[in-house]
């Protein structure tokens, strides 16, 4: 963009339904600055009834790509011409590129957690054990994304725990070395689960405004000292959870890597160009 906005300059940017506090529009610009890059990345807050058209309009306006976010994810997936196969399983899109009028979705939540994990947490998943904390979009991306990996053992505790089983159902047959195992969200199953895991995340909006002073952990003893605890929520940047698990010593990330290395996974598929993940990372950082 160092040049301005001309009439050369491709258009991604961001749908959802209430978008006016994320953070995407703020991490794509700086990339695209950083790299002269002559893109520009812009919010579309856009209702129900309108989804189908703005998916449509992207085509017609030659928009090159956009990220879909709450609550479309799984909506959006009827209206693309294709879907890659991670996508497909999870059920859930959040980016899409156009390619000379051709719509395909992506999840990159997936890599994005993946990357966080692996770059920011040092955290290796093959052969270790995991406590995961909802059943909705986001832990199926994230389960996807440790299966993918290797896990050993998985505990999806959720509160409807229908939505639990349907994850079981979905994925069991796609990786057969990997148990997974499914819990209402009690206090005593996590106890014992809890206990064995080496990585435990928070994937429900439990602690987000205005649940600031919830968790989804009842019992604070629960939390011990050889786990990693990763909680999805990046607003605010320490939700009682994690500081309820760093004080029991264990080591704690939010959800603002994910956010930002699911970002540089779509920023590619747009570009063909990957920022350095930690970059990216420490740009934001300075502003939330
Ligand atoms: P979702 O599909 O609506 O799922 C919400 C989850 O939270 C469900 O498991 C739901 O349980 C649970 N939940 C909500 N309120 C609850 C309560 N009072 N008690 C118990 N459980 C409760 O939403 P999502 O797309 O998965 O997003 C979940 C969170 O992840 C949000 O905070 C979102 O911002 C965050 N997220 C972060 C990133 C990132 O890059 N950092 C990416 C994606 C999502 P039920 O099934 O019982 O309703």
């Amino acid at each position: 963009m160092k040049k301005g906005i001309n009439g050369k300059t491709k258009i991604i940017g961001l749908v959802g339904e209430n978008i006016k506090n994320s953070l995407s529009p703020y991490i794509h610009n700086q990339i695209i600055i950083k790299y002269s890059l002559n893109f520009c990345y812009l919010p579309f807050q856009v209702k129900e009834a309108d989804l189908n058209d703005a998916i449509q309009g992207i085509k017609a306006l030659n928009i090159k790509g956009v990220n879909i976010t709450f609550p479309y994810k799984e909506k959006v997936i009827g209206f693309l011409d294709e879907v890659e196969e991670s996508a497909r399983r999870i059920g859930a899109v959040n980016t899409i590129v156009n390619n000379k009028g051709v719509l395909s979705g992506y999840n990159t939540d997936v890599v994005g957690f993946k990357k966080s994990l692996q770059e920011v947490g040092e955290f290796t998943v093959k052969g270790k054990k995991a406590a995961i904390l909802g059943g909705g979009g986001a832990a199926r991306a994230v389960v996807y994304s440790i299966l993918e990996e290797g896990i050993e053992e998985v505990y999806i505790f959720n509160r409807t725990f229908k939505r639990a089983g349907k994850i079981k159902q979905d994925f069991s047959s796609f990786f057969p070395e990997s148990s997974i195992y499914i819990f209402p969200l009690e206090k005593e199953s996590l106890k014992d689960k809890i206990n064995k895991a080496h990585l435990l995340v928070n994937t429900t909006s439990i602690g987000m405004p205005p649940q600031v002073n919830n968790t989804p952990l009842f019992d604070e003893k629960l939390f011990h000292s050889n786990l990693l605890v990763y909680d999805l929520i990046y607003h605010p940047a320490k939700t009682l959870f994690l500081k309820q698990a760093e004080e029991a010593g264990a080591k704690i990330i939010n959800g603002l890597p994910m956010l930002v290395y699911q970002g540089i996974e779509s920023f590619y598929l747009w570009t063909g160009l990957k920022p350095e993940g930690k970059e990216v990372l420490e740009i934001v950082r300075q502003i939330v």
